[in-house]
């Protein structure tokens, strides 16, 4: 298939800027924390910043993975920042967060993967901001995902995130580094060790994958007991990156979310621009009240 150039129309986004969105990135940098907001080149990063809400990267700025579609630096990562698990904190405090999201790059370089800095991270969200629910989207850890699962999990953070990002047909061009099944199978043990913890994964679309690999990959989640979804079109950050094949319409896009409730999942989001972290406190407070 031809890729495609052109962003279409129903990809607008709000302009970076003002008072609030600045005031998000000096308390990020006094904190010296990383966000996959800027790492990423998040579109939505100008609407979310002046809300306030930014996603954090714990474990430096560098990856260890090179995937295809993602503009996060690759590299060999500084020393793990033991003051970063309370500057999380301290900032989900200053942002007056009601739910936060924190990420992570692959360190397939540590011991245990940085599951205890996500560890870390949970207690000190836990014990300065008690208030707010916590999800985390993590790597898949790769040969060490069970120890760093179970250690995860003890810690119950309310959302364990962890994305499929596509089908697994493109597995070897665009996510290379990664096993499909290997990143059900740790979502799968999420619930299998704490039934209580929510699980979400996701997937972008328009990297040519087929709409009928797009609704197996949602049966395989739900067997894998997975509850929430978020589908969103990929973005190409830069030239060197894997091109878009398609945009697809936002019409589609709401016929993967009547698809994915019917499957049975409990929060769907499906649109051009969401991403795992995009409404993702509202769309969780949503759920709490029902
Ligand atoms: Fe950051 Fe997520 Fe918003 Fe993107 S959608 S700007 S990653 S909080
Ligand atoms: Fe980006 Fe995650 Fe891949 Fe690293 S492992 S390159 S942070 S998507």
């Amino acid at each position: 298939r031809e890729p495609r150039i052109r962003k279409p129309d129903w990809i607008r986004v709000k302009a970076p800027g003002g008072t609030a969105f600045a005031e998000t990135k000096s308390l990020m940098r006094s904190l010296n924390l990383a966000t996959v907001c800027e790492e990423a080149a998040c579109p939505n990063i100008g609407e979310c910043w002046s809300k306030k809400h930014a996603t954090v990267m714990i474990l430096g700025d560098t990856c260890t993975r090179a995937c295809a579609f993602c503009n996060v630096k690759t590299g060999m990562p500084r020393a793990v920042d033991l003051k970063e698990p309370q500057h999380v904190a301290d900032a989900a405090a200053a942002m007056g967060l009601q739910h936060i999201v924190v990420t992570s790059v692959d360190r397939d370089d540590l011991k245990d993967g940085g599951a205890s800095q996500f560890v870390k991270v949970i207690d000190a969200l836990r014990r300065t901001t008690p208030n707010t629910t916590i999800e985390i989207l993590t790597p898949d850890f790769r040969n060490k995902a069970d120890a760093a699962v179970e250690a995860i999990v003890a810690a119950r953070p309310d959302v364990y995130n962890h994305n499929l990002e596509t089908v697994p047909r493109l597995y070897s061009t665009i996510r290379p580094g990664a096993r499909y099944y290997a990143s059900l199978r740790l979502l799968e043990t999420v619930k299998r060790l704490d039934p209580s913890i929510f699980t979400k994964s996701g997937v972008m679309v328009g990297l040519g994958e087929e709409r009928l690999e797009v609704h197996q990959v949602m049966d395989d989640m739900r067997s894998a007991g997975i509850d929430f979804l978020t589908v969103g079109q990929y973005l190409q950050p830069t030239p060197k990156h894997a091109k878009v094949m398609d945009f697809v319409t936002p019409q589609a896009f709401d016929a993967y979310a009547s698809i994915a409730r019917a499957k049975g999942f409990l929060l769907v989001a499906s649109s051009p621009l969401t991403r795992s972290s995009y409404h993702a406190d509202s769309d969780f407070a949503k759920l709490r009240v029902a």
